[in-house]
C-alpha cells in the first residue's frame, strides 16, 4: 500500500477522533523512525512519552517476544509470573507497597479515583468524595478521568460528567484551601503538567498542598503517567519535591511501547479494596509486564537517570542560544519552549518535513525524547529544530 492509499483507508474506515501527522512510520530503530517513502526521522517524541527505550530496544524485544511464546494471557484468575515480579519490582523501587495493573494511564486514574472514594467512605462514611484538581490538568478520556480533568472545553459535549470533581489553579495555595470542603476527600495533580503545557509546578505549593492534605486528612493523588519511570531525570516527579503522595499512577513510559497503566498505594490504604473492588480483563497482562520490568529495571539505575538529566541539560543549554524561543520549561527530558512569533503547529510541520518528530502542548512545543537517546541524535534533533527556528 502507498502513502495515499493508506492515507484514505485511514480515514475512510477510522472514527475522525485524531488528525495524524503527514507521515506512515513502518519502523523504527533507537531514536530513529523510517517511513513508508524511506525518509526517516529523528524522535523528539517518544510516542508521548512512552518508547522511553526507543524503538525497538533489543532487551525488550526480546523480554516481550519470549513472553508472546511462552503465555500471552491468563485473566486476573491465575497467578502470573511476569505481573508478580513486575509489582516486586516496582515496590521495591519506591515507597510504595501495593499495586493495581491496568491498560492505559486514564484506567490507572479510574482506580485512583475509586480508591480515595473507598478510602473515605470506610473512615468517614457516604458523601465525602470530592475530588479537587487543578486547571489545565489531564488526566484521561473515559468518564471519570475526564471529570478529573480540568478543561472545561473537553467536558462542555459531554455532559453530564462524573459528579463530585472541581478545578483549581496551579500554584495558587490558598484557593486551594477555600476549595475544600467537608465533602472533599482527595486532591489529585501532576508534579509537572504535560498535555497542559508542560507547566512545572512550583515546589513550595506542591509543599504546601501536601501538608495541607496531611493536616485535612484528604489523600494526595499524583498523576505520573506522563512524569513517571524517569522521564524528569528521577524515577517519579515527585521525589524532585520530597513529598509523599499516597496514590500515583503510572502508564506511558512504563510499557516501553505496550499498553499498560498502574495505581500504586501503600500500605496503610491497600486493604481498602478487597476482591471485586475493582478488576481488569487485561490488567497485569504477561507480555506487557514483562516489557515493563525491562523498563524499570534500566532505568531506575542511579546512573541512568543522572544520564536522562544530563541529556536535558545538554538539550537546554544547545536551544539556548536561540532567539525566537522566549523561554524554556525544562524537567529532565520533558521540556516545553515558548515561542516569540512562530506557531507550534507551524514549528511542529517543518520539523517533519526536514525529518524531526516533536509535539506541541498548548501554546509550547513540546520534546519529549527516548530517554535512551544518544547524544549525537539529541544533538542532530537539536541541529534541524535550531534551523526551523530561525526560520531557514
Ligand atoms: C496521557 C495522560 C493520561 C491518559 O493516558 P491514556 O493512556 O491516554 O489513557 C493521563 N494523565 C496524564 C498526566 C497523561 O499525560
Amino acid at each position: 500500500m502507498d502513502t495515499k492509499t493508506l492515507k484514505a483507508s485511514y480515514h475512510a474506515h477510522m472514527l475522525p477522533v485524531y488528525a495524524p501527522y503527514d507521515a506512515v512510520l513502518v519502523r523504527g530503530r533507537g531514536a530513529t523512525a523510517t517511513d513508508l517513502d524511506g525518509k526517516t526521522y529523528i524522535d523528539f517524541t517518544s510516542g508521548i512519552g512512552v518508547n522511553a527505550l526507543g524503538f525497538c530496544d533489543p532487551e525488550w524485544v526480546r523480554a516481550v517476544s519470549d513472553q508472546a511464546g511462552q503465555l500471552q494471557h491468563t485473566s486476573n484468575l491465575y497467578y502470573t509470573l511476569p505481573a508478580t515480579t513486575l509489582a516486586q519490582t516496582l515496590t521495591a523501587q519506591t515507597d510504595f507497597d501495593a499495586i493495581f495493573f491496568a491498560n492505559s494511564g486514564a484506567e490507572a486514574n479510574e482506580c485512583a479515583i475509586k480508591l480515595a472514594r473507598k478510602v473515605s467512605f470506610d473512615r468517614h462514611g457516604p458523601g465525602r468524595a470530592d475530588i479537587i484538581s487543578l486547571t489545565d490538568s489531564f488526566h484521561g478520556r473515559t468518564m471519570a478521568a475526564l471529570s478529573a480533568t480540568g478543561q472545561p472545553s473537553m467536558h462542555e459535549a459531554f455532559m453530564p460528567i462524573l459528579p463530585g470533581f472541581s478545578y483549581v489553579p496551579p500554584d495558587d495555595l490558598a484557593v486551594l484551601e477555600a476549595a475544600i470542603t467537608p465533602a472533599t476527600c482527595a486532591v489529585m495533580v501532576e508534579c509537572v503538567q504535560g498535555e497542559g503545557g508542560v507547566h512545572i509546578l512550583d515546589r513550595a505549593y506542591l509543599q504546601g498542598l501536601a501538608a495541607l492534605c496531611r493536616d485535612k486528612d484528604l489523600l494526595l493523588i499524583v498523576d505520573e503517567v506522563q512524569t513517571g519511570i524517569g522521564r524528569t531525570g528521577k524515577l517519579f516527579a515527585y521525589q524532585h519535591y520530597d513529598i509523599q503522595p499516597d496514590i500515583i499512577t503510572l502508564a506511558k513510559g512504563l510499557g516501553g511501547g505496550l499498553p499498560i497503566g498502574a495505581c500504586l498505594t501503600t500500605a496503610a490504604l491497600k486493604d481498602h479494596f478487597s476482591t471485586g473492588s475493582h478488576g481488569s480483563t487485561f490488567g497485569g497482562n504477561p507480555i506487557a509486564c514483562a516489557g515493563a520490568k525491562v523498563m524499570v529495571d534500566r532505568i531506575a539505575q542511579p546512573a541512568f537517570l543522572a544520564a536522562v538529566e544530563a541529556k536535558g541539560q545538554l538539550l537546554e543549554d544547545s536551544l539556548t542560544p536561540c532567539p525566537s524561543i522566549e523561554k524554556i520549561d525544562r524537567l529532565g527530558l520533558m521540556i516545553g519552549l515558548t515561542l516569540k512569533d512562530q506557531k507550534p503547529a507551524d514549528v511542529l510541520a517543518a520539523c517533519l518535513d526536514k525529518g524531526l518528530m516533536v509535539l506541541t502542548a498548548k501554546d509550547k512545543v513540546r520534546l519529549l525524547p527516548p530517554l535512551s537517546i544518544s547524544e549525537e541524535d539529541l544533538s542532530q534533533g537539536c541541529a534541524i529544530l535550531t534551523e526551523v527556528l530561525s526560520g531557514k
